[in-house]
């Protein structure tokens, strides 16, 4: 490649994962210590940083044509971007994206953006640059204070994980699991609450697997670190995810109950309600462990938002067996739902599994599936009518005076009145609708 001059502007674009954005976002923060700004919107930027996400079978060729768009935009304004290609894509594939497009400079892994400067120094001398090691503590030690703005922010506690559900390609691409010190989530929670934030989510693949020693030398797991976020002065909310059935504790439960500024909000992904499927998913457990653990946190908090994520079509899955994960929906009567077709993952064990299911079995399961939540997340709507809520205010809504934000079970709230962006407001839920609902503002409780 010709050497090139510094990129002045870049352009993160991140798809998938919370983890993803969490990552982009500490990208950016790298490019911005470096003096380069981010490209004002509708420009075409020196830097271009395709962040990617390897859970779905289009979002690898996804890669390939938004390379193919930068490299034609390029030959049209004459100056070519410098392209990187970051994230679980990179992890999984860095090799044959080297050879497949020549116009990538920089191949970066998850675990190893810390090194992104140098990488730049080599690219800027027409260099090409991969680096997909997993140094996944050393990659936090090595990144810039946290410069985050905004009411609410993502804080990633753990990476990797250990499970390798068999459809999964997560454990390849991520790494084992780790947990982050607890003395460095806490500083970095603090940063964020110091430059605006009201909301911490914090992140993991499993992030309950979280266990740390406290500052005084307690061995604690992810319900003892959200006891010591939540004595920040500030910071009003924290939520977190992804978590694994397996990896919950007594002691998380339990703080849903007890700690006021924990969000009566859990997503708690289930994938199927067939126990003969779980087992061919290697999840772990049953779908009445699951039911069992859903109980003990309604009777932590009664009024708890649940959420969880589902695969149709796991190669095998016959229609009783989809049946089941139909009654487990009615079960739980979830507010909100992920749903996916399966979709085989090279070097997963269930890639190469028999009974395959045909796209278009799939494809009508799916639909049946969605029509399901859809109604429970209705009815949890309808039946937040009447409540008395805060709401953080996150952006403006369609006309002057309108805002929209976030209620405690994480639906999208719109309201009129007097607000800003930050803005933490009482409301009634006046109107309940499939996806969001109308508040009728009590009063601001703090700007
Ligand atoms: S728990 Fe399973 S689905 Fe989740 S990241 Fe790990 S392997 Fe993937």
């Amino acid at each position: 490649m010709k050497p090139t001059s510094a990129p002045q502007t870049y352009r993160v674009k991140s798809f998938g994962c919370q983890m993803n954005v969490y990552d982009g976002e500490r990208m950016a923060e790298l490019l911005g210590e470096r003096g380069i700004q981010p490209a004002p919107e509708g420009e075409e930027a020196d830097l271009v940083i395709l962040n990617t996400c390897h859970i779905r079978e289009k979002a690898a060729e996804k890669v390939y044509s938004d390379i193919g768009r930068l490299v034609a935009a390029g030959k049209e304004n004459g100056k070519a971007p410098l392209i990187a290609v970051a994230g679980c894509v990179a992890q999984a594939e860095g090799e044959e994206i080297m050879a497949r497009a020549p116009a990538v400079s920089i191949v970066v892994g998850p675990q190893a953006y810390h090194r992104l400067p140098d990488m730049l120094d080599k690219a800027e001398k027409g260099e090409r640059a991969t680096d997909t090691d997993m140094p996944a503590i050393a990659k936090f030690d090595a990144l810039p204070a946290r410069k985050k703005r905004g009411p609410s922010a993502f804080l990633t506690v753990q990476e990797g994980c250990d499970k390798f559900c068999t459809y999964c390609v997560v454990p390849y691409t991520r790494g084992a699991e780790i947990s982050r010190p607890f003395s460095h989530l806490v500083d970095e929670a603090r940063k964020l609450v110091e430059a605006g934030a009201k909301e911490i989510t914090l992140l993991g693949q499993n992030v309950n697997a979280w266990s740390g020693d406290d500052d005084k030398g307690r061995r604690v797991g992810l319900g003892g670190l959200i006891r010591t976020l939540a004595q920040i002065d500030g910071l009003e909310r924290i939520r977190y995810t992804t978590s694994h059935p397996n990896d919950m504790d007594d002691d998380l439960i339990a703080a849903h109950g007890e700690v006021a500024k924990l969000m009566p909000y859990l997503h708690l992904p289930v994938q199927a309600g067939n126990d003969r499927i779980l087992k061919a998913m290697n999840r772990q457990h049953t779908a009445e462990s699951y039911l069992r653990l859903i109980e003990k946190f309604r009777a932590a908090r009664p009024d708890i938002a649940l959420s969880g994520d589902f695969i149709v079509g796991f190669p095998g899955e016959t229609e009783a067996e989809f049946q089941d994960t139909l009654n487990i929906v009615d079960d739980v009567r979830y507010a909100a739902c992920f749903s996916f077709k399966y979709s085989p993952r090279p070097g997963t064990p269930a890639a190469t599994m028999e009974h395959q299911i045909a796209p278009e079995v799939m494809a009508e399961r799916l639909q049946r599936l969605q029509a399901r939540i859809a109604h429970h997340q209705y009815a949890f709507n309808q039946a937040s009518v009447g409540k008395a809520c805060t709401v953080l205010v996150e952006r403006t809504g369609r006309h002057p005076g309108q805002w929209l934000g976030k209620s405690p079970w994480l639906q999208s709230v719109w309201f009129e009145g007097e607000a800003a962006i930050g803005d933490l407001v009482e409301v009634t839920l006046a109107a309940g609708g499939p996806n969001s609902l109308e508040g009728q503002v009590r009063a601001k409780l703090s700007a």
